[in-house]
C-alpha cells in the first residue's frame, strides 16, 4: 500500500478541525470526563450532531440516495480520526452513522429505512446494542433472549447485560432466538434481530457503575415485552449473518488510535516541560506507546484501503482492533508510570483516556477472540477443542 494524504483529504481534515475550533464549547473535556453515556455527554451530543449534519458532516459516507454525499471511506476515516481525538463528541450516536445505518441500507425494508434514517440524520436517535447476556459474551451464539412469535410479532423475554446507553436510547438492536421446534436451545439459525422501541412496556432498563463514566452501562430486562414483525431486521435464519456485517463495520469504526495518540503527545510535552523526560523509564514507555498507535494506525488504514477498492473482509480487521486496544494500553502504562499515584485530578482528557483504555478491551468483544477468528478464519489453525483442549 502506497499512502499519501491528497490534497482534498488535507482539506476536509482542516475543515473539520476548524468546525470542531468554532464548536466545542470551552468546558468539552469536562463534559467529556462525564463519559460516553453520561447525560452530559448524550445531551451535548444531541446538540452536535445537528451541528455536524448542519455542515453535511454527521452521514458523509452515506451515499446520496440516503442524504449522504458518497464520500469516500477515507473521508469517514478523516472525520473519525478527528472527533475521535478530541473524546467523541457525537457520544453513542456515532454508532448510528458508523454500523446502524449502513447495516439498515444493506438488510433493511425501505419502510424500515424510512423510518430510522430521518432521526438518524437529525442528530437525535440514541440506539444501543442488545447482545451480551449474562451467560453469553464472547461465546455470543449461546443467547437466551427468547423471541416467541406471537400475533403480528414476537413476545421477548430475557435479560442483556453491560449494554452501553440503554439509559437513553430510543431504539435497541436486540438479539434473541425463537424457540426450537423440539423446545430445546436452537443455535445461530434460530436468532433474530429485533429494532425494539426501548419504551415498550416490560423493559427495565437497571445502571450498572462503571470505570469508563456515569451511565455507560446498563442491565436491560424484558418481561413479555411485544415487538412488531415490521420490526425485525432480515429474514430468521439471517440473522448471524447480518450481526457479522454489522461487527465488521464496528471493529475499526473507532480510531481510539487518535485519542491515544494525542495523550501521547500532551504526556510527553509535560514531562518535557517538568526536565523529567530525561528519565529512561518514561522514553521507554512513550517509544512503546508510539510504535503501537503507528501500527495501529497502519493496520487500520490498511482495513480501509481494502474497503475503498471494495475487498471483502480479511484478517486485517481483527488484527486492526487488537491493535487499537493495544495503542490504548501503551500510553495508558505511561500515564500510570507519570502518575503512579492515580489519574484522579490530573488533565481530564488523561483520565478520560485512562478509563475509556481499561474498558477498551473487553468493550465491544474481547479483543483475544479476534486473534481466534483470525487464528481459524485466515490461517486454519485448528480451535483448542479440535485439539482436544
Ligand atoms: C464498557 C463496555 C461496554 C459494553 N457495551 C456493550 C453493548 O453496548 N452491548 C453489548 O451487547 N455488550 C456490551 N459490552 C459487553 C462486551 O461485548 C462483553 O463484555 C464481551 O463480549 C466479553 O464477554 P463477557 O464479558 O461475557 O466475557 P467472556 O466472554 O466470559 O470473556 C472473559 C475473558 O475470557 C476470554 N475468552 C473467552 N472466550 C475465549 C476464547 N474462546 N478464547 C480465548 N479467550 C477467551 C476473553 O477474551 C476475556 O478476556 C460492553 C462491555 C464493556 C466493558
Amino acid at each position: 500500500m502506497e499512502f499519501g494524504w491528497s490534497d482534498a483529504h488535507e482539506a476536509y481534515r482542516a475543515k473539520i478541525t476548524a468546525f470542531l475550533k468554532k464548536t466545542l464549547p470551552a468546558d468539552w473535556d469536562q463534559i467529556a470526563l462525564h463519559g460516553p453515556g453520561s447525560d452530559a455527554q448524550t445531551d451535548y451530543s444531541r446538540h452536535f450532531c445537528k451541528l455536524l449534519n448542519d455542515e453535511g458532516m454527521l452521514i458523509p459516507h452515506w451515499p446520496a440516495e440516503y442524504g449522504g454525499e458518497d464520500l469516500d471511506p477515507w473521508q469517514q476515516y478523516v472525520l473519525g480520526e478527528e472527533l475521535w481525538a478530541v473524546g467523541e463528541p457525537r457520544g453513542g450516536q456515532y454508532m448510528n452513522v458508523n454500523w446502524v445505518g449502513p447495516v439498515l441500507m444493506k438488510y433493511g425494508t425501505a419502510a424500515q429505512r424510512e423510518k430510522y434514517f430521518p432521526p438518524i440524520k437529525a442528530g437525535e436517535a440514541l440506539w444501543c446494542q442488545g447482545f451480551s447476556e449474562p451467560s453469553a459474551g464472547s461465546d455470543l451464539a449461546s443467547l437466551r433472549t427468547l423471541a416467541v412469535p406471537a400475533d403480528g410479532g414476537y413476545r421477548v423475554t430475557g435479560a442483556k447485560v453491560w449494554t452501553s446507553y440503554a439509559g437513553h436510547a430510543d431504539r435497541c438492536f436486540l438479539l434473541a432466538r425463537v424457540p426450537a421446534r423440539d423446545g430445546g436451545p436452537a443455535g445461530k439459525a434460530g436468532i433474530v434481530i429485533l429494532l425494539t422501541d426501548m419504551a415498550s412496556p416490560g423493559i427495565q432498563v437497571k445502571q450498572i457503575p462503571a470505570l469508563i463514566g456515569e451511565g455507560d452501562i446498563h442491565e436491560v430486562f424484558f418481561d413479555d415485552v411485544f415487538v412488531p414483525a415490521e420490526d425485525r431486521l432480515g429474514a430468521e435464519g439471517q440473522a448471524w449473518e447480518i450481526i457479522n456485517y454489522a461487527l465488521q463495520n464496528e471493529r475499526v469504526g473507532i480510531p481510539r488510535y487518535a485519542f491515544s495518540r494525542r495523550i501521547l503527545d500532551s504526556t510527553v510535552a509535560q514531562l518535557q516541560e517538568d526536565g523529567r523526560f530525561d528519565d529512561p523509564v518514561f522514553q521507554d514507555r512513550a517509544g512503546r506507546a508510539l510504535a503501537l498507535t503507528e501500527a495501529a494506525r497502519m493496520l487500520v488504514y490498511r482495513v480501509v484501503d481494502s474497503r475503498a477498492h471494495n475487498l471483502p473482509p480479511d484478517a486485517f480487521g481483527n488484527l486492526a482492533r487488537w491493535a487499537t486496544v493495544n495503542s490504548d494500553n501503551g500510553v495508558n502504562n505511561l500515564l500510570t508510570e507519570y502518575r503512579p499515584e492515580g489519574l484522579l485530578g490530573a488533565d481530564p482528557m488523561q483520565q478520560a483516556h485512562h478509563q475509556r483504555a481499561i474498558a477498551a478491551g473487553v468493550a465491544s468483544g474481547a479483543a483475544e477472540i479476534q486473534l481466534n477468528l483470525a487464528a481459524r478464519r485466515y490461517l486454519d489453525l485448528p480451535s483448542g477443542e479440535q485439539r482436544g483442549l
